[in-house]
């Protein structure tokens, strides 16, 4: 019988035997918690009809788990010293496959031609290197692959900004390009005991279910995410003022006066206070305005 690899004791015994040494540069942070790794993988709803896609399998704790529960796993790891110790823990689970390489640069859409189409739907559930969980996860959801759920553990302050509703300091540009094409859910906070190393941020666990389609109608996303994006570039900033200074010059600024009233929104309100719903209607008057 094969022993799951998620005890402090096992991982360490087995990075020992292999002399395997950190990196803390890729975010090396192994997970050493059964009941965390429970946590993730049921909040997948996987089941023995579908596939999961993992980033950065580390020593396959959670590629293990995964692979008791979906009919195909599919683990891209970026260091090629993780493959003989992969190896050893995934023994035994041949539906489960490692892919060298670094998923920011791999072709995804070909992996899933490949890995994928036996399988009815695709999660993501990664325990992320922190580094570059932003890159990652938009990445993912530009890219429109046909995935049901993604389910992450990153660093708490990021998930919160995923999650954040307009009004508060957490909501940003990020919580509306996230919460465009999801609908995100804090699955729960983690503490830094569960990881060997501990890392020096807390973190936690965020499921993100793709939407089939958006939540507003947006013509132009990239003139949308623009907007959005130069709505929230000073903060404390009114969103004449940030939209001013993106979109209009001395001269055509007193323009961007009448624009927003016909939106709907007063010059004076700052960007962290706008709905999805608002910038999505701001986008298309503004974009009629300075065609
Ligand atoms: N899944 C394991 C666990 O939970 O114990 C390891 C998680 S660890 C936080 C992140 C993993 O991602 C490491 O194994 C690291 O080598 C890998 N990684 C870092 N950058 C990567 C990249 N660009 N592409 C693929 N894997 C990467």
């Amino acid at each position: 019988v094969l022993e799951d690899i998620a005890t402090p004791k096992r991982t360490n015994d087995l990075l020992k035997r292999h002399g395997f040494v950190l990196k803390k540069s890729l975010g090396q942070n192994f997970l050493i918690d059964p009941n965390i790794l429970n946590k993730i993988v049921s909040a997948a709803n996987l089941d023995a009809a579908k596939g999961a896609l993992e980033i950065g399998p580390g020593i396959g704790a959670l590629t293990q788990q995964l692979a008791k529960v979906a009919k195909r796993v599919v683990a891209v790891e970026i260091d090629q010293r993780l493959l003989p110790l992969l190896q050893e823990t995934l023994e035994g689970y041949p539906h489960a496959a490692v892919i060298h390489g670094d998923v920011l640069k791999i072709d995804l859409k070909k992996l899933f031609d490949e890995h994928f189409h036996e399988v009815a739907r695709v999660s993501v559930v990664a325990n992320l290197p922190y580094y570059i969980t932003t890159p990652i996860i938009m990445m993912l959801l530009e890219q429109k692959l046909p995935l049901e759920n993604i389910v992450v553990m990153i660093q708490k302050e990021v998930a919160e900004r995923m999650a954040a509703k307009p009004g508060g300091k957490e909501y940003g540009s990020l919580s509306i390009a996230v919460q465009y094409y999801c609908e995100p859910e804090i699955v729960t906070v983690v503490p830094r005991t569960v990881f060997i190393p501990q890392p020096n941020v807390d973190s936690a666990v965020i499921k993100l279910k793709v939407r089939e389609r958006p939540p507003v109608d947006v013509e132009d996303e990239s003139f949308f995410f623009d907007v959005v994006h130069a709505s929230f570039v000073q903060r404390r900033k009114t969103i004449y003022n940030n939209l001013a200074s993106k979109f209009f010059s001395k001269e055509t600024k007193s323009e961007l006066e009448h624009i927003l009233h016909a939106a709907g929104i007063e010059p004076s309100r700052r960007g962290e206070t706008l709905s999805i719903e608002e910038y999505a209607v701001l986008s298309r008057h503004l974009s009629q305005a300075l065609r």
